[in-house]
Parts: C-alpha cells; structure tokens; sequence
C-alpha cells in the first residue's frame, strides 16, 4: 500500500509539472496530499497563494469548496480545480445571504463582517470579509459599536471578548462540528500527564476550551509558534491534520492531539487518486466558478479586508 501512494505521489508530481499547475492544500489536509502540495496554509495564506499564482497555467486547491471559491475569485485568469467538488464545508451552511439580508433588517446600519468559511453567495451580501487569524483586527477597523457577524458563534465569542464591541450572531448556533469535539476535561487529562505542554486552541473552539488555552489562534499561527517556541511539547486543539503535519516536520517535539478524532470529514474528501484524476483529465465537474455577478463584490470585501492588515491590493498581485 505504502509502495502504491508513493507511486501515486511521483505520478502527481510528474503530472503538475506537465501540466504548470500549483497545488495548494490547507493545513487539515491527509499529510500524503500535504506532501505533494506546493504550498500548505490556513485559508488567508492559501487565499493569498492562489492570487499570486503568476505563471502557472491552473491551481489545484485541496481543501472545501468555499476556499476553492475564495481562489478562483481572487484568481480569475487562471483556472482553479478542486479534487472534491462535494467538499462542502457545514459550517458554512449555517449562514446564508437570505439571514444575512434578514438580519440587517433588525440592525439597520450595522456593518456585516463574514467569517471566510461561507460560500461565495453568503460573501455577496457582506461588508468585509475576515479570517480566524484577522477577525478581531477586521471588526475594530470599522470603528463601529455594533457588528453582524456570522457563522461562528465560538469566533464571535473570541471577537467580542477581545474587542468589547457588540458582536450579534447572525446565526446563533453556527458552529464548527470538528471543533465542538475538544472539551476541558480532555486537555486537563493531557496536561496532567505532560504538565509543561503549551496548549494551542482554534477559536472555533468553544468558549471554556478557549479559556484553557495558552494561546487561541488560527492554524498558521499554530504553525509558526510551533516553529518558533523553545517549548518541546504542544496541545493541539484543532483538526488533526495539522498535528501530523507538525510531528512530521519537528520529530524532535512532542506534538499531542487534544482529541485524536477530530478529523474533518469534509476535508478528507480530497485524495491522492482525485488529484491525479484532476491533473490528468481536467475534468469540468471539478472546475470551481463563482457567478459573475458575485465576483466583484467579493473581490472588494477581500479587498477590504486587505487594506486593513496593510496587504497589497489584490489587482497588483494576481496573475
Ligand atoms: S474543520 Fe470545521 S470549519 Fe473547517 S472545513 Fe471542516 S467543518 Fe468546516
């Protein structure tokens, strides 16, 4: 077996260079499929990858449909597939433009900042769009008292606690179903046995989980602080994934699971065989579009979003 995906792996690698394609994969990808990426990251990054994919002629984006969306709007000369068209991620069904729409009504004149993981028809009807690693600095740089914001209500939480701003959920029980799997008894248990552990949670996580943490941050922050920290041994409270990617790269660390089965079925849909399928046939099926009418919107909400992490204008980067 293990024979059969190396084999796969050099077919892919061999096919991506036929083809000048770039793979992109998010961090709770399988680790086969990380290896086989060009680039590995958390959704602004890969965000920002498939923008400045100057010079190839398509992407491959291994991770949910919204994120594959989110590439092919910022990258609109070059085509963009996903392995796994079915990818869906169920967070962001949560929220659609219709809630959104319904609870500007309520809120006349409230800004309404949308958390990445929505689908490109949610993103039409919002003011600015934001990440799990940018959603506080997004909803402070409106200078607003009041902010809709949706569809995580444990992001809210995290936003509103560190902002003081009135944050109100769009939709009051949109929440991540991987990261509702972590729970404080857990994480205590692990701390008990590996006492000098620092603990790294989502902020998709819940509110009590959170306040176990050392650090809430977005899986490429957890990346970099893994790399950086002195400490030997980490708590990992999101999808699993990411925590083989890092005992992968730093075998001389301890790199725990706070629930070694939060796995996203959803991102596990992508395989080394649909990859290869992609880069062999170019299937139209696993083309992602955005409807044309959407397209400028969501690029401006990016846009916004940019302007204020200080980022290049998206104009000036993509290809
Ligand atoms: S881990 Fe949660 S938020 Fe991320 S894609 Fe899966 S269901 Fe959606």
């Amino acid at each position: 077996m293990e024979g059969e995906l190396v084999d796969l792996q050099k077919q892919i690698l061999e096919l991506k260079k036929k083809r000048n394609a770039l793979i992109v994969a998010h961090n709770y990808q399988l680790l086969e499929i990380q290896k086989v990426a060009d680039f590995v990251g958390d959704s602004l990054q890969l965000a920002i990858k498939s923008a400045e994919a100057k010079g190839y002629d398509l992407v491959v984006f291994c991770g949910v449909k919204f994120m594959a969306e989110m590439a092919a709007v910022l990258s609109p000369d070059t085509p963009v597939y996903i392995p796994a068209p079915e990818a869906l991620c169920p967070l962001a069904s949560f929220v659609s433009s219709n809630k959104v729409r319904a609870k500007k009504k309520e809120h006349p004149g409230a800004p309404v900042v949308v958390y990445v993981n929505t689908t490109a028809e949610t993103k039409s009807s919002c003011d600015i769009v934001c990440t799990s690693s940018t959603a506080v600095e997004i909803v402070e740089s409106l200078g607003v008292d009041k902010v809709l914001f949706g569809p995580d209500k444990n992001l809210a939480e995290y936003v509103r606690r560190q902002s003081g701003i009135e944050i109100v959920d769009i939709e009051p029980q949109g929440h991540c179903y991987v990261h509702r799997m972590f729970d404080v008894a857990q994480i205590a248990l692990l701390k008990e046995e590996y006492p000098d552990a620092v603990v790294l949670v989502h902020p998709e996580c819940s509110p009590d989980v959170q306040d176990v943490a050392d650090h809430v941050l977005s899986t490429g922050k957890m990346v970099k602080i893994v790399e950086e920290s002195p400490a030997k041994t980490f708590i990992i409270a999101t999808e699993v994934g990411l925590v083989e990617q890092l005992q992968d790269k730093h075998p001389d660390k301890i790199i725990l699971p706070a629930y070694d089965g939060a796995i996203c079925l959803q991102m596990k849909k992508n395989s080394l065989e649909k990859i290869a399928e992609v880069l062999e046939d170019l299937p139209e099926k696993n083309l992602v579009t955005v409807p044309a009418h959407m397209v400028d919107h969501i690029r401006e909400t990016v846009e916004r979003m940019y302007r204020v992490l200080g980022r290049p204008s998206i104009a000036g980067t993509a290809s």
